[in-house]
């Protein structure tokens, strides 16, 4: 068999749709279980909806995935290859000769201003790798349009021009596409040109079970990088989405993927997106990520969303990260249970005033809290702290320390949940958590508490 050679062939439409994103993980899945060639190729061709950003949306989302390309446009994370860029916009040319020798058949002609091809009547058949072999009638169909009278080529002519000129040996792409291909067929077969194996790979639907369009929430990869997912959770779970791994196997690494991925194992029933389980599936990344990944993942992220953590102690915020890591699931929850502690000026959530400061015993138990721990020992650690708070609960006579410890949390965070109390309290330091209970006892006490909604 020859070399393997795919492609991604994206249109820039201003996003990168998921189904889109899984279309390029497939064929990059493929070339590097070959060893074959990963080629990326823009189909910039409605010059209307091409803009650089557009480009640069399917440039990024395909970094962030980890999915290198070996031909096409260059940039970081691609190896520019002897025969890239491939931009369709600057390939003019070979259109104009390939529209040349397609007329040279005879198998085209003029109408008003625009060239057709004409189709066949003969039914349409194409044999699909996932598919099978699926026949389309075409005693109706009209003839194909592929110049438009401004003299511009039409997509299914150039999409099938640029596969052959680029010696790609298999076309995998979504089903939408599956009835343009016995068109791509005709027009290879016009041209005296060998056809590339096809694979049309199921489509992704909603949970409402209809094709998962833009409009869906999370249809646009970007939504992930912005909510602080974890690269590799993202793709292993579009893995999931139309292939199987076999067995009930679920979580596998990308190496691994690629070792088993045959497109005869590609599914042939739609894919179901259900963004709890890939939230699920972050969860198990994030918590088996190694902490040097982690760090440099969490220094990213705050640089870029909370550059005041920079200004915190380091022992701080590495002490913040460790146990805040332990409850949340995402880089944006990560970034939001460190608010409360960029500055001393914390606020006060509306749940916090109503279930604790509301209680007329909190100012008591505040200043008693900060009584106990001006008396414990210096260095503070979680065995302590928790004395002080069963301490104080005791002398209040409450049979339980429970209400003390939640009074305690609002006090120092301002929240209701948020990181481990205890060791919370060991990472703020006995001098930031007295300083903490201070303020909102004055806070309280000048009816700054209250309930304002
Ligand atoms: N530019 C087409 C699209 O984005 C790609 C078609 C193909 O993969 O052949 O749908």
């Amino acid at each position: 068999m020859n070399k393997v050679r795919v492609r991604f062939a994206p249109s820039p439409t201003g996003l990168l749709h998921i189904g889109g994103a899984r279309t390029a993980l497939f064929n990059w899945l493929y070339a590097r279980h070959t060893g074959g060639t990963f080629v990326l190729r823009i189909e910039d061709t409605d010059q209307s909806r091409n803009t650089q950003e557009a480009v640069d949306v399917i440039f990024r989302g395909m970094r962030w995935l980890g999915l290198d390309w070996d031909e096409g446009p260059d940039g970081k994370g691609g190896i520019m290859g002897d025969k890239g860029p491939y931009f369709q916009s600057q390939r003019g040319p070979i259109y104009a000769k390939y529209l040349e020798k397609l007329q040279s058949t005879g198998k085209t002609y003029e109408d008003s201003g625009a060239l057709k091809f004409r189709m066949p009547k003969t039914p349409g058949i194409v044999k699909d790798l996932v598919c099978g072999e699926v026949t389309f009638d075409r005693t109706t169909e009209p003839d194909l349009v592929i110049r438009r009278k401004d003299g511009s080529p039409v997509f299914h002519f150039v999409n099938v021009v640029d596969d052959l000129e680029m010696g790609i040996t298999h076309v995998i792409r979504g089903e939408d596409h599956l009835t343009n291909t016995h068109k791509h067929i005709a027009l290879y077969e016009a041209l005296g040109a060998p056809l590339p194996q096809f694979a049309h790979i199921p489509l992704i639907l909603n949970q409402g079970g209809s094709k998962m369009s833009k409009r869906d929430e999370g249809a646009a990869l970007g939504f992930y990088e912005d909510a602080g997912y974890l690269p590799q959770a993202v793709r292993n779970y579009l893995c999931l989405l139309g292939w199987s791994p076999g067995a009930k196997e679920e979580i596998l690494p990308i190496d691994e993927i690629v070792r088993r991925f045959e497109l005869k194992d590609l599914n042939r029933s739609n894919a179901r997106f259900d963004g709890l389980k890939l939230f699920w599936m972050n969860g198990e990344y994030w918590r088996s990520m190694k902490d040097e990944d982690f760090s440099n993942f969490s220094s990213d992220i705050l640089a870029k969303n909370r550059p005041a953590a920079a200004n915190l102690p380091q022992p701080l915020r590495e002490g913040l990260l460790k146990i805040i890591r332990e409850k949340v699931r995402t880089g944006k929850e990560l970034v939001e249970w460190f608010d409360p502690y960029l500055t001393e000026e914390y606020e006060y959530s509306e749940e916090s005033r109503k279930k604790q400061f509301s209680n007329p015993e909190a100012p008591q138990l505040l200043a008693a809290l900060e009584k106990g721990f001006c008396e414990a020992s210096d260095a503070m650690d979680e065995a302590s702290a928790e004395a002080v708070c069963k301490q104080v609960a005791e002398a209040a006579g409450l049979p339980k320390p429970a209400k003390v410890i939640h009074l305690l949390r609002a006090a120092v965070s301002g929240r209701t949940v948020g990181p481990s109390l205890f060791a919370l309290l060991v990472v703020l330091g006995k001098d930031r958590v007295k300083s903490r209970l201070v303020r909102t006892r004055q806070l309280l006490e000048a009816g700054k508490l209250g309930v304002t909604a």
